[in-house]
């Protein structure tokens, strides 16, 4: 499996970003790309194979990408400085997260999603965003909710309720209630529904200058230790078959989880599609 000229570039771009003095950002592994990788790995050798410094070019950036894909939280497998599948998929989902230009390897075929669901929502351009729901972290009201919540990291905490932008607030309330009428609940507990990973919080998409959806109140967090960013369907919660209904209430409501349409972040679930 080669390395793209995307990917190439991309990592040129971090490492510029970074103080490494890569150079032009033109795709290709010149002399001034090893330089950077040089000076961005020497002082991560710890967590290099020993012979890492006479790798040639190819593996000193596939090394580099493997430890930044690991810095995000996202599995490129051993840091071995070998351009595997894993890194593949890794480094692209860390480009999707940190740029929002590109995405990674579709899950599921469009094909597959019920041609007559609504789309009342914009796409997930910050333009059209904030056309749409106006500006970040504003015309945001409070979702009565419908079963209690408790917060995913500390479930001593239990909520009633949280802050939403009032454009969604309907659409969510409906969702939920069709979450409650479904499953009822004990069964919404025993499944872990009632685990609120967040929904608004105005921030930028780590090391980007786009905000993430949640910065509108736009998007909402459900059971992230279960649902790991990283995590892809053979490892995520929310892929199991216990939740079809769950996702039957999102997307019948036309919003996209990024689990089922990307596979990964299988916690977050947002309104403006993808
Ligand atoms: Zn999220």
């Amino acid at each position: 499996m080669a390395i793209s000229s995307t990917v190439i570039r991309f990592i040129q771009n971090e490492l510029n970003e970074r103080g490494h003095a890569a150079g032009d950002v033109d795709g290709r592994l010149g002399a001034d790309s090893e330089g950077a990788l040089r000076r961005a790995l020497r002082p991560r050798r710890a967590e290099l194979p020993d012979d890492w410094e006479a790798w040639p070019r190819t593996k000193l950036l596939t090394g580099y990408v493997q430890l930044r894909c690991r810095d995000e939280g996202v599995n490129p497998g051993t840091i071995d400085g070998l351009w595997g599948s894993q890194t593949d998929y890794a480094v692209n989902v860390i480009r999707e997260r940190l740029q929002n230009d590109l995405v990674a390897p579709n899950f599921r075929d469009n094909e597959e999603l019920d041609p007559s669901r609504p789309h009342p929502w914009p796409h997930q351009r910050q333009s059209e965003v904030e056309a749409f729901f106006g500006a970040v972290g504003k015309h945001q009201t409070m979702l009565e909710l419908p079963y209690r919540h408790r917060l995913a990291w500390d479930r001593n905490v239990e909520l009633t309720r949280f802050s939403c932008h009032e454009k969604v607030h309907d659409s969510l309330s409906r969702i939920l209630t069709r979450v409650l009428d479904h499953y009822g609940p004990e069964r919404i507990v025993e499944l872990r529904l009632d685990l609120f990973g967040g929904c608004l919080n105005v921030r930028k998409k780590k090391g980007g200058s786009t905000y993430s959806m949640h910065a509108w109140g736009v998007a909402v967090d459900y059971d992230p230790g279960n649902n790991r960013f990283e995590w892809d369907w053979r490892q995520a919660g929310f892929a199991r078959p216990e939740y079809d209904a769950w996702w039957a209430a999102w997307e019948d409501e036309g919003w996209t989880s990024l689990g089922r349409a990307r596979n990964y972040d299988w916690m977050h679930i947002q309104a403006p599609h993808l």
